[in-house]
């Protein structure tokens, strides 16, 4: 066991303290988990259903302590927090609802007398999560994982266990019944371990490139799937006709929401030469007018960050830029108080520079000058990562064509890039692989079972 000790990113006082488990602590949540799985995958889906529409309850009920947890974990602001509740209660009901669409049977005519897919749970679904949204993360994966029958063990990150355990406290509240849904307050070593541990039968990790290259071979050596939802630096490409105060007004809440700390926050800004500069001079207007200060607070415009590392190494990406020939336009200077860093804009970013090749997990946004659309779309890809992109233009067609170019999970035409229950959500090249939400999904951790009868 370890002692773990948690910092309020506001008020930078020690505000918990946790220990970590040890191997029996360990072997309790994980046996309670083999035991739940097959009752849990017993149950029908109205049954599930009426579980899943209980969580969504409780969460509302009590979505201002869940809230004032997230706020003092890693230092959301308070409307930001409501949100992310709102949105996990209504994908519960969502996945209540309609999960019979997506796991029913699938009758498929062939020369047999019947044959159909069926998609069948799997038992434990180990889920190693981020800080950065807390609750939404979680309910992401557990909503639909919940429904398709499987049952769930979370390793959140280190600086959120209280929303780990408010969490559990939620599906208690509901009548989840026990060992549904465990917590694991553990190391990455141990992770390592209750991956390879034989009840668990897959790994969901959102996080981290570097997390996802090290949970995935510790998945791949006991051959165990895994979802990997990893990092991204999303592009947001403006083209000459674009609405540029919708752009303007979207660009602020994708890359400065939740404080930048946002996977598919718009974070290079590519603009065509129509207009770079009406663009890059509204964009910086508006950034100038985000004060830094208390998240519980309504009138506070930009979140401290989630840790004192954190923001110094994004400072140091900033800095490496600049002296790479980056120039600021607003910002780069640190906040006295050592989370909080003000809304960064760059510009003159060129490829080589720690701001164009990587992602930058805070307030800093970098503007991309393009020659022409090709050029846009050609740095647009120029990364490694391809999680999410948005395309700016007053023709919906061309904003489809430029879309379907550029590589990454999802493409947004004129709209900022969120997930929703309704459609899958994952990335391609470093950013992952696997889908959650939607059909896809619900069926990665599923046993996706043919059946033939003659
Ligand atoms: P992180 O450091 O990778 O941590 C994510 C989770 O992985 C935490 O629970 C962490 O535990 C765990 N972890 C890290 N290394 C591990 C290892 N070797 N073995 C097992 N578990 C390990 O990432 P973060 O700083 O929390 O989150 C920011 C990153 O997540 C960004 O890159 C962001 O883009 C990405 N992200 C992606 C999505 C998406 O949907 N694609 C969504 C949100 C965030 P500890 O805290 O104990 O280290």
């Amino acid at each position: 066991m370890t002692e773990v000790v948690c910092i309020h990113p506001w008020t930078g006082l020690v505000d918990y303290r946790y220990d970590t488990l040890d191997d029996r602590g360990i072997e309790r949540v994980l046996q309670a988990s083999a035991d739940a799985a097959p009752l849990w995958a017993g149950l029908t889906l109205d049954a599930r259903a009426v579980h899943l529409r209980a969580i969504a309850a409780v969460l509302r009920r009590r979505k201002d302590e869940i809230a004032s947890l997230m706020t003092r974990d890693m230092g959301k602001l308070k409307r930001e927090c409501l949100g992310e509740i709102e949105k996990s209660a209504s994908t519960c009901e969502y996945y209540a609802e309609h999960a019979i669409r997506y796991i029913g049977d699938q009758v498929i005519h062939t020369e047999a007398k019947r044959s159909l897919v069926c998609y069948q749970p799997i038992g434990t679904v180990f889920a190693i999560m981020p800080w950065n949204f807390p609750i939404w993360q979680v309910m992401r994966f557990l909503a639909p994982g919940l429904m398709s029958g499987n049952v769930a063990v979370l390793k959140h990150a280190t600086n959120v266990p209280r929303c780990a355990d408010v969490l559990k406290s939620v599906l208690d509240d509901a009548g989840v019944p026990a060992g549904v849904f465990g917590v694991l307050h553990i190391d990455n070593q141990q992770a390592a371990r209750v991956i390879a541990d034989p009840r668990v039968k897959a790994v969901s990790l959102t996080g981290s490139e570097r997390a996802g290259r090290s949970v995935a071979a510790v998945a791949g050596q006991h051959l165990k799937k895994c979802v990997l939802e990893l990092g991204g630096s999303d592009p947001f490409v403006v083209l000459a006709d674009a609405d540029l105060d919708l752009a303007v007004r979207i660009a602020i809440s994708s890359r400065f929401g939740n404080a930048g700390q946002t996977c598919i926050a718009a974070k290079r800004f590519i603009v065509v030469p129509e207009i770079a500069d009406a663009f890059t001079e509204r964009f910086v207007a508006a950034a100038s007018s985000l004060p830094i200060g208390d998240p519980e607070l309504d009138a506070t415009g930009l979140a401290p960050m989630a840790r004192a590392n954190l923001r110094q190494e994004l400072h140091q990406q900033v800095q490496d830029s600049v002296a790479a020939g980056a120039r600021v336009l607003i910002g780069g200077v640190p906040e006295t108080k050592p989370t909080c860093y003000p809304a960064t804009i760059l510009d003159q970013v060129h490829p080589g520079t720690r701001a164009y090749q990587e992602e930058l997990f805070g307030p800093v946004a970098s503007i991309l000058r393009a020659h022409d659309e090709d050029d846009a779309i050609r740095i647009a890809n120029d990364t490694p990562f391809g999680l999410g992109a948005s395309v700016w233009t007053n023709d919906r067609a061309r904003g489809e064509a430029v879309a379907r170019r550029i590589d990454a999970g999802a493409v947004f035409v004129n709209a900022l890039v969120r997930s929703d229950a309704r459609l899958p959500f994952g990335g391609s090249k470093t950013s992952g692989y696997g889908r959650e939400l939607a059909e896809h999904g619900m069926r990665e951790f599923t046993n996706i079972k043919t059946l033939y009868i003659d």
